[in-house]
């Protein structure tokens, strides 16, 4: 055997793998993994197919579509009020994760040190760790996942190169208020540091609360690169597409990296998405549809032993199980899976550490029937 030093040593298969797994291994429902199981727009698949059949089958141009990325810029204005040159500030990806490897690959360099907040989504350490930076973690605590800002400001130092913010927040579906803007702006201002803002639900919040995108604030806008996927908007995960903006200058080097990684993306897909964007009302009702979904789970599980913990944006509801069995969470959703038949997944593999607060994430983007079937075994735990 040919010896190889792992670059990654620490690294496994994600949990997500691993749950989706288990569930399909035992016929369970499948709570854990974020996609959705019913079919996307119809219309939009009609657009991709046309795409094809006129010919757009070739590479695209590097950065993507033209006619796309005008039709993000538009999207982002509309939105946010901001505007992103299609020419040099957005680019087409390969999806969010695509996005954030490539930021994080363009900008790191061995002994930066990046802030992660804590649950993170599990690919921002691994990317910051191959570029030889440094994850600075920052665990937050339920219930509320709040942002500490005073630690924040004890952990930035002259090597801090950048903050990875993610909101709507996965797992927790916690968000950014006002508050935690004019923060994170007074920590940043006059200094070198860099965000990097995974916005994938940016359309997912809830109770009339707004969505404090990075485009919206100029001081962070103009040192942030933002990454989101359109799996996420038009339920069609398994698309992988998603964009990534950020100002001219950040986005240069963004692409240095994107064109000798992908160099471009899928084209009919690209022609098909940019011309289901033109209708605005594509995306428009997006939160009152996950809100409705959100509501009538939360209502479900009131009647169970979970307590709910709060979910103001993301397709995602954590519940703690205290005081309700003194397992640990993943042992508790590998139980649940194969004994009662719902698969969730456990808040602890979102921690470097694996800190355990007893709490499990379920994912209600499913069809009603999935979550009524799911509920009823729930409330039996
Ligand atoms: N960021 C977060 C927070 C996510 O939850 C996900 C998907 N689960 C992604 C990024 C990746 O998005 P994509 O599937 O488009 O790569």
């Amino acid at each position: 055997m040919i010896a190889v030093t792992s670059k990654l040593p620490q690294t496994g298969t994600t949990i997500f793998t691993v749950m989706s797994a288990l569930a399909a291994e035992v016929g369970a429902i499948n709570l854990s993994q974020g996609f959705p199981d019913y079919h996307c727009s119809p219309a939009l698949i009609g657009m991709v197919n046309k795409a094809m059949q006129q010919g757009y089958n070739q590479y695209a141009p590097m950065a993507g579509l033209m006619s796309l990325r005008e039709q993000i810029s538009q999207k982002v204005n509309n939105l946010y009020g901001a505007w992103y040159d299609p020419g040099t500030e957005v680019t087409v990806t390969a999806g969010g994760t695509q996005a954030i490897f490539t930021a994080i690959s363009a900008v790191i360099h061995p002994n930066d040190e990046v802030i992660v907040f804590e649950p993170a989504y599990d690919s921002y350490g691994p990317a910051i760790k191959l570029m030889g930076g440094i994850v600075k973690s920052l665990e937050l605590s339920p219930p509320d996942y709040r942002i500490p800002w005073d630690m924040v400001r004890r952990l930035v130092s002259s090597k801090t190169r950048m903050i990875i913010l993610n909101s709507p927040q996965n797992p927790t579906g916690a968000i950014l208020s006002q508050v935690d803007i004019d923060e994170l702006t007074a920590i940043v201002k006059g200094q070198d540091i860099l965000i990097l803002s995974d916005e994938v639900y940016e359309h997912l919040v809830y109770d009339g609360q707004i969505h404090h995108g990075m485009a919206r604030h100029p001081e962070l806008r103009k040192r942030s690169l933002i990454t989101v996927s359109f799996g996420k908007l038009f339920h069609n995960t398994g698309w992988k597409m998603g964009y990534c903006l950020a100002p001219a200058n950040l986005m240069h080097e963004f692409r240095k990296v994107h064109q000798f990684l992908v160099f471009s993306v899928n084209t009919p897909m690209q022609a098909g998405i940019a011309e289901y964007l033109k209708n605005p009302e594509v995306y428009m009702g997006l939160a009152e549809f996950f809100q409705q979904k959100r509501d009538r789970f939360r209502d479900g599980l009131q009647q169970s032993r979970f307590k709910l913990l709060p979910c103001k944006g993301s397709y995602f509801q954590c519940v703690s199980y205290e005081g309700v069995t003194d397992e640990k969470d993943s042992d508790l959703a590998i139980r649940l899976t194969k004994e009662l038949g719902v698969a969730s997944i456990p808040v602890s593999a979102f921690y470097t550490q694996g800190t355990d607060h007893h709490i499990l994430r379920f994912c209600f983007a499913k069809k009603q029937e999935t979550l009524d079937a799911a509920l009823e075994k729930l409330i039996e735990f």
